[in-house]
């Protein structure tokens, strides 16, 4: 899951950044509106963390014009103002949800994620492909019944295959979701990284789940 932070005050934007990065998602972050806007523009975010009192333009404007154009990621809008009028106002402006400063970061957590979770339509928490099966909510995974233990960004990426499976996934489309924009890529990392998560999945077992595509990239088939 890739999210966009927008948030001038750097201290926090940091903050946040880190502990969603820790939780496996992938996090872009700008301190003014308009550079924020340009990249929600480009990149297609899953979703974005908008604060309102931005410099150069403001976070209902931005939202405005970010349904505007017809972009419907969820936006979870932050402020320092917490009167009735505001939210009202961030909500009629196309708002999903609402966190006022100062928050707790396990709240901003809970609700980017409910929001995360109305936008992908799950019968239920646990993901399964033949004998593999990857609880969503305990973050755990297992293949033919055995717990196998993965690094966050190994969950990321079998998240990440698990909902496209059996589409082949480019290296960079892989690189754009796992990684933020700052990660310095060697085209090999990729290559070693989905090789551990293979090796954790697929040895021994005489189905393999993660095939290598020449020349295209990766996929998981059932
Ligand atoms: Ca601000």
């Amino acid at each position: 899951m890739r999210l966009l932070l927008v948030e001038d005050e750097q201290d926090l934007a940091r903050i946040v950044q880190s502990g969603l990065e820790e939780e496996t998602y992938s996090v872009d972050v700008c301190f003014d509106g308009e550079e924020g806007f340009f990249m929600a523009e480009s990149i297609p975010y899953d979703g974005i963390i908008l604060d309102i009192l931005l410099p150069k333009l403001d976070g209902l404007r931005f939202l405005r014009r970010l349904r505007e154009k017809g972009l419907s990621m969820p936006v979870l809008l932050l402020t320092a103002r917490g009167s009735l009028e505001d939210k009202v106002k961030g909500l009629d402006t196309g708002a999903d949800d609402y966190l006022v400063k100062p928050f707790e970061f396990a709240e901003l957590l809970a609700r980017m994620r409910a929001l995360l979770r109305r936008r992908i339509p799950e019968k239920s928490a646990v993901l399964r492909v033949q004998d593999l099966e990857v609880d969503k909510a305990k973050r755990e995974v297992k293949r033919g019944g055995k717990v196998v233990s993965l690094t966050a960004k190994e969950y990321a990426l079998l998240e990440y295959l698990l909902y496209h499976k059996n589409v082949v996934l480019s290296r960079t489309q892989i690189t754009e979701h796992i990684y933020n924009d700052s990660f310095d890529l060697d085209s090999n990392v990729i290559d070693v990284f989905v090789n551990n998560l293979r090796k954790k999945l697929d040895k021994g077992h005489p189905r393999k789940l993660i095939h290598t595509v020449w020349g295209m990239g990766y996929v998981l088939k059932e």
